[in-house]
């Protein structure tokens, strides 16, 4: 849903005039799953809405070896629209086999990842990480497999010298330890620890291997109190360098677009409200914080996107 300030934006206003409207800025939405089925019926639409609110890049994230040709699809799709002139997001790759899923993971999904990773372009390898958040993921046979296969796609990340996505969820520690013994290295190669969900403590020691945090939807919850300190510390420590901005559309909807007690679909154009919150929480005005956010999408894919003027 768009928010009280992009309605005062006409809806047929040319997008470059509207990034020089004060409510909206440039950004780069940095993880959504804007592949997903749900956006089958109005993909275009979002799309389109997403860059009138200021979103110019975004990453497509990979999950399961089977949903990896609709990342392609998804981006040609948006490629197509642009070449059509109208004005979309640019769509980037990142593919990973998310450790949420392991059960469903082959060998041979390692092998065909390892394939897909030379076969297209890619900003990122993710999302990768651990997860213990259930009882069956939480098994030793379970753990044993996700890090298994987390430490092999380390090793595709610095083979193809490039950043990984961390899905981090009730398994900071172990995630830590595991990349603190690895040739990955942040410092070098950059990453994002995907919608960070842990404490304070916890969001530092990934600042300090070289991580960015991103940061979701839920930061607009006045109630995520351990979430908004972890960040507002981690940034009082590290500087706002250590931030990067995400949707993680379909999940991860801000509470200004929830709708009732429904699960409402978060959209890429709902991430101007995790930058409004942002700088709410953080007392950072926009005109400042959008393009240092911009800055830190770049540095953690390595990547050198000019923020439009
Ligand atoms: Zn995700």
């Amino acid at each position: 849903m768009p928010t009280a300030t992009l309605h005062t934006t006409p809806l047929n206003v040319n997008p470059l005039d509207a990034i020089q409207s004060d409510s909206i800025y440039p950004m780069i939405d940095t993880h959504t799953h804007f592949d997903d089925v749900v956006f089958n019926h109005d993909r275009e639409q979002q799309a389109q809405t997403a860059y009138q609110s200021g979103v110019r890049h975004l990453l497509l994230i990979g999950y399961l070896a089977t949903y990896f040709e609709r990342l392609i699809s998804t981006q040609a799709q948006l490629e197509n629209l642009h070449s059509k002139s109208k004005p979309v997001p640019k769509a980037h790759l990142t593919s990973g086999l998310h450790p949420a899923y392991i059960e469903d993971h082959s060998e041979s999904d390692l092998d065909y990842l390892a394939e897909f990773l030379q076969q297209h372009q890619h900003v990122a390898l993710g999302e990768i990480g651990l997860d213990t958040f259930t009882d069956v993921l939480k098994t030793e046979a379970s753990v044993a497999k996700q890090k298994r296969f987390f430490s092999i796609q380390l090793d595709l990340a610095v083979q193809h010298q490039l950043p990984v996505l961390l899905h981090i969820r009730k398994a900071h520690a172990e995630c830590l330890q595991l990349l603190k013994h690895h040739a990955y290295d942040a410092h070098q190669l950059g990453g994002i620890a995907h919608s960070f969900s842990g404490g304070e403590q916890e969001a530092k020691a990934f600042v300090k291997l070289g991580f960015k945090l991103g940061v979701t939807g839920q930061v607009t919850n006045p109630n995520a109190k351990k979430l908004r300190r972890a960040i507002s510390e981690a940034v009082r420590e590290y500087g706002l360098q250590c931030l990067v901005l995400e949707t993680d559309c379909p999940d991860m909807t801000p509470v200004c677009c929830q709708q009732g007690q429904e699960i409402t679909r978060n959209v890429p154009g709902n991430l101007t409200h995790v930058l409004h919150s942002l700088s709410e929480l953080l007392a950072v005005d926009m005109p400042i914080l959008a393009p240092q956010l911009w800055r830190n999408s770049c540095e953690a894919l390595r990547v050198d996107w000019a923020y439009p003027e």
